[in-house]
């Protein structure tokens, strides 16, 4: 089986070097010529454990190369998958499609036999007809079938997530179509993970529907625990009690300062958006998108409240900056409002994130970047958990307490026990659970 991967981000990249580890033949496209250099080197463009080796391994074995010449990789393949970014257009919240669509174009140019051109990027509804008449009206003699075939992966774990999904979703009409795809992911079905074979416009749905239910979930969540602490209740007890009720399930109910990252942001606007023009609003949604900003807002209050009430003049040292763990992404990061908003009250702000700084230095001002965890503390008066990166949870309270001027230390990802943190001297402030004494 030949592919061509179109966009070599996040998505494409690990897709491909996946597809080529089922045993594919696979060429990964990106206009970004440095960032194609880099892999040819490979030298990864993004932090993603574990992918270095797979990218090395494949492209040692002659399955997996890198290239900006879009037609060369085109020319011959029986799949060409789309991955490029689709941001939220400004303005309005809708799903930008002009990369998908440019691509679309391109794709159609480069067409010699029949081909699936399969959208992985999240589209709304419609997309992929879209995408064919694009194809249709660029070469009205090509032999070609759309499919969507949403990618569920989550950065920090994507390979994981590709090689062992929960399922996969293909959805097209074409019987050649099915058949390659089916041919595809056949490694999958032999380690029998469900695939699910539906029509285009479900396709696409169900990854709107899948990320804006995580997000409502997460959401769901922060609220409970705000409501721990007013009533002194425990967040993570009520979570993991829902969560052992197998109609609720466990995952996606931490706590924290509200979701960030490349897809749910950006989903769940599109996703209210395309429901609000079909004339079936999704005010649960709708809600959701309100509520999560807001939290963004009021996490700076809570640490400005911690330091009672003033902030000015003070260093704090701030622990993490990407979305989430595992990932050097800073889109929608929490961190991009907590700490512009710090920095308006007056703060300055020393930071470390272990992955994130480069990408963090292109989107924050005025930051004094550490070399480590313990450097960021030191000297600083007083302190904010905003990543869950594992290394943070190894802290000695003791010594960051030692580290720091002042006691204050807000955690808003509940890395620490209450307890620990009390008794090393600090006033910890945590999401939704009582502090001893
Ligand atoms: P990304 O920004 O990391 O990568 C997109 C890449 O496409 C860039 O390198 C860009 O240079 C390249 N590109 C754009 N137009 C091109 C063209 N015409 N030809 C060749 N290359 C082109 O984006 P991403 O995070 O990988 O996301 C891609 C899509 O996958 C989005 O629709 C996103 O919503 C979806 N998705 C992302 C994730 C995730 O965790 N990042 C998970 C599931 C789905």
């Amino acid at each position: 089986m030949r592919i061509a991967m179109i966009g070599s981000g996040y998505v494409g990249l690990v897709s491909g070097a996946c597809f080529s580890e089922f045993g594919h033949d696979v060429v990964c496209v990106d206009k970004d010529a440095g960032r194609i250099e880099r892999l040819k080197r490979n030298e990864m463009p993004i932090y993603e454990p574990g992918l270095d080796a797979l990218v090395a391994k494949n492209a040692a074995a002659g399955r997996l190369s890198f290239t900006t010449d879009l037609a060369a990789a085109v020319d011959g393949a029986d799949a060409v998958f789309i991955a490029v970014g689709t941001p939220s257009r400004r303005g309005d919240g809708h799903a930008d499609l002009t990369y998908v669509f440019a691509a679309a174009e391109e794709i159609a140019r480069a067409l010699t036999g029949y081909t699936v051109v399969v959208t992985k990027s999240t589209v709304p509804v419609g997309t992929g007809r879209k995408v064919a008449e694009v194809i249709r009206q660029t070469r009205p003699d090509a032999d070609f079938d759309v499919a969507s075939n949403p990618e569920f992966l989550r950065e920090g774990s994507a390979i994981g997530d590709f090689m062992l999904p929960d399922r996969v979703v293909i959805g097209t009409e074409g019987e050649r179509a099915k058949k390659i795809l089916s041919d595809v992911y056949r490694p999958l079905y032999l380690i029998e993970r469900p695939i699910v074979i539906t029509a285009v416009e479900t396709a696409e749905l169900i990854k709107y529907a899948a990320n804006s239910f995580l997000a409502m979930k997460v959401t769901f969540i922060n609220e409970v625990a705000n409501l721990c602490e007013q009533v002194g209740a425990n967040v993570h007890d009520v979570a993991r009690s829902i969560g052992l009720d197998k109609r609720i399930g466990p995952k996606f109910l931490h706590p924290g300062p509200g979701y960030g990252g490349s897809c749910f942001p950006k989903d769940t606007l599109a996703f209210v958006q395309t429901a609000r023009e079909a004339g079936a609003p999704q005010h649960l949604i709708e809600a959701v998108i309100e509520v999560n900003e807001a939290r963004k807002t009021e996490m700076a209050d809570r640490v400005i409240a911690a330091f009672d009430g003033d902030v000015a003049g003070k260093t704090i040292a701030v622990l993490g900056l990407a979305f989430k763990q595992n990932t050097d992404d800073m889109r929608d990061s929490p961190s991009l409002t907590v700490v512009p908003a710090l920095q308006q009250a007056g703060a300055r702000i020393r930071a470390y994130d272990p992955a994130a700084m480069t990408e963090a230095r292109k989107l924050l001002t005025d930051i004094d970047y550490a070399t480590g965890a313990y450097e960021a503390l030191r000297g600083a008066d007083g302190a904010v958990m905003l990543t869950e990166w594992n290394e943070f949870r190894a802290l000695d309270p003791a010594r960051m307490r030692q580290l720091l001027t002042g006691p204050v230390f807000v955690d808003l990802r509940n890395v620490y026990k209450p307890a620990d943190m009390t008794e090393a001297g600090f006033r910890y402030h945590s999401i939704g659970r009582p502090v001893p004494g």
